[in-house]
């Protein structure tokens, strides 16, 4: 089994590390808005994505950050048609974010980064609006590539144009959020679109030359591991193939409709062990060309209910490159 993580492609393209900048592009979910349901994604946190790095933390304690004004959406802002911060303000915020994770031994004008629009639907919102902020974002020099996380029925024709325009002067990822192939599961966690839709788009993207990267979460209420090794089969089938995949650990979060479900009716939750047997398997029925983008998620600490040994990242990480290794 041969891995490529995101990190190996990254500075096989520019020979350094490149971090990612997490932005808000301020629009909403159709999933959560009611074009198509108020609930969301029963795993979804408020803040429209299970792992958004910048949810919860004070400007306050970012290094040399004396904003007061919260530049992301809120919960009681979601019902808005859209909420834009800044881009330029939020991409200092972000640099600011990383600075203060890193080693000062890598000087700032060497940083590069890739802005990526990870909270809710990131393509979700008018066109002149998204490509002001796209625009915004890729007009920074030290920006090499723009990623977008959103849903496959958010991406119209006129998108799709303004995409490939963009991806003509630097790189355009889209993350699409897919989590399982199969309906009932689908069903389940009120994803809200079949999987016929998902693949259209993947055409449609793949046609236009855009990168696609897809979202998946292992340990989805109701899914045996085999459940789980046919999506991977289903992706590793794709044709033209999948540039790039993350795979999410299920985190049950405080406030959402799936930490309710588990409270009325437990379900299965994955232990550390049967996590890195998974994945591993997972990695093993993946082309070797598909770059790993993700192996495990973040939960946020003070909203995660299970599994809690997931808290311990590090750990994680170790087991699973331990036994990637031993593979
Ligand atoms: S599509 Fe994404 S943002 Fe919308 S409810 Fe589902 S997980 Fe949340």
């Amino acid at each position: 089994m041969k891995i490529i993580t995101l990190n190996d492609h990254l500075k096989s393209i520019y020979g350094t590390k490149v971090y990612k900048l997490s932005l808000s592009s301020g629009c909403t979910c159709p999933n959560r808005d009611g074009k198509l349901s108020y609930g969301g994604c029963t795993f979804c946190s408020a803040m429209g994505s299970g792992d958004f790095i910048l949810n919860g933390i004070p400007l306050q304690q970012v290094p040399n950050v004396t904003q007061t004004t919260p530049l992301l959406p809120n919960a009681s802002m979601l019902h808005a048609e859209y909420i834009q911060p800044d881009t330029h303000e939020q991409l200092e915020y972000a640099k600011k974010l990383v600075a203060s994770k890193i080693s000062a031994n890598i000087p700032e004008s060497e940083r590069k980064y890739i802005a990526y629009f990870q909270s809710f639907s990131g393509t979700y919102g008018d066109n002149d609006h998204l490509r002001k902020i796209y625009t915004e974002a890729i007009s920074d020099d030290s920006v090499v590539t723009l990623s977008i996380g959103t849903r496959p029925d958010c991406i119209s024709d006129e998108c799709l144009d303004l995409l490939m325009e963009l991806n003509k002067i630097k790189p355009v990822w889209i993350e699409l959020g897919l989590q399982t192939i199969h309906e009932n599961t689908a069903l389940r966690i009120n994803r809200c679109y079949p999987l016929d839709v998902f693949e259209d788009t993947y055409s449609r993207l793949k046609a236009a030359g855009i990168t696609v990267i897809v979202h998946m979460i292992l340990g989805l209420p109701g899914e045996s591991h085999e459940d789980m090794y046919a999506s991977m089969r289903y992706l590793a089938e794709l044709s033209p193939s999948l540039d790039g995949i993350k795979l999410h650990l299920l985190h049950i979060l405080k406030g959402t409709k799936l930490a309710e479900e588990y409270a009325a009716a437990p379900f299965h939750i994955m232990s550390l062990e049967e996590y890195i047997e998974v994945v591993v398997n997972c990695l093993t029925i993946l082309p070797d060309e598909t770059v790993i983008h993700r192996m495990t998620g973040d939960g946020p600490r003070r909203l995660l209910i299970e599994p809690l040994w997931s808290l311990d990242k590090k750990n994680v990480l170790n087991r699973l490159n331990k036994a990637i290794r031993e593979h």
